[in-house]
């Protein structure tokens, strides 16, 4: 199957605000919505701290926090859709992603801004090898109203 992830532009926005504000450490943010057929709708994010003691290469949240948002989701018809984190290092899973992506088998986003501006990439493991799927903008809740 062919996934793609939409996401409102102003939450993609965040998420890259919330990298730029912990340059020096990998930013994590965990993104909620629903899975329809091969499009992956993320309604809501949630900017996380990033707890990890090695928080420049590694991260790690409060399992109370995530506990919470993750009950919080399903009483909403909602899941964790996605896990977003930023890289030292090109946007490309790490051995360690890759390992923490056989245990949480949703989208994982990538940002790094390795190259001077802010990449992201969104990757799915599939048969042991992460995939990389393309992001896409739901149309902005403004424009709808
Ligand atoms: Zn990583």
């Amino acid at each position: 199957m062919h996934y793609e992830l939409h996401i409102f532009e102003q939450d993609f926005v965040r998420l890259q605000q919330h990298a730029e504000t912990n340059l020096l450490s990998e930013a994590v943010a965990l993104l909620f919505g629903i899975i329809s057929e091969d499009i992956v709708w993320v309604n809501r994010v949630e900017l996380m701290e990033n707890e990890s003691k090695e928080s420049r290469t590694a991260f790690s949240v409060n399992p109370e926090n995530e506990y919470k948002l993750l009950i919080e989701a399903e009483a909403q018809g909602e899941s964790l859709v996605g896990i977003y984190h930023s890289h030292p290092a090109p946007p490309e899973p790490s051995t360690t992603d890759l390992r923490n992506m056989r245990l949480n088998p949703v989208i994982w986003l990538i940002a790094s801004k390795l190259t001077g501006s802010w990449i992201t990439r969104a990757y799915i493991l599939q048969d042991g090898n992460a995939n990389e799927i393309s992001i896409k903008y739901r149309n902005s809740i403004a424009s709808d109203l």
